[in-house]
């Protein structure tokens, strides 16, 4: 299982840093700050936190911030999330940051970290099973 290969540290690393994510969170609208980062293949880690707009539904949540984030500089394979937010109890990703997500990795931990520390850890595949993903693609004509 991927998890074997993760490093106690680096998902440490990447806790700490959605943590600290929200902090810079943009929710002026639903003061709902949301922290994410995300572990990238290469072992880079990339954040984001959420960015709501007064026209709300250009909002952009936390996951996909981090995740086009890591895209934009040529990761395509995740390997770990973890979700931050400072309220009692964890976050779990909307339906369409897991699709987002399922779009780059076909399974992966996702770590969700309330306020007070406490963490729920789940994977890709359980918060969206029987998935849609790119490999449905293939074989379309590019
Ligand atoms: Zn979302």
């Amino acid at each position: 299982m991927m998890r074997d290969r993760l490093d106690r540290d680096k998902i440490e690393e990447l806790i700490r840093q959605a943590q600290e994510s929200y902090r810079n969170a943009y929710a002026p609208y639903s003061q709902y700050p949301v922290g994410a980062a995300i572990l990238f293949a290469s072992q880079r880690i990339f954040c984001g936190c959420n960015v709501e707009n007064a026209s709300y539904g250009l909002t952009i949540c936390a996951e996909r911030n981090a995740i086009f984030q890591g895209i934009a500089t040529g990761e395509r394979l995740l390997r770990a999330v973890a979700i931050a937010v400072p309220t009692p109890d964890p976050a779990y990703p909307c339906g369409a940051c897991r699709q987002v997500m399922r779009e780059f990795a076909q399974d992966c931990p996702v770590f969700l970290v309330s306020g007070d520390g406490r963490r729920i850890e789940t994977n890709l595949d359980a918060l969206l099973p029987h998935a849609f993903g790119p490999e449905f693609k293939q074989g379309q004509g590019e």
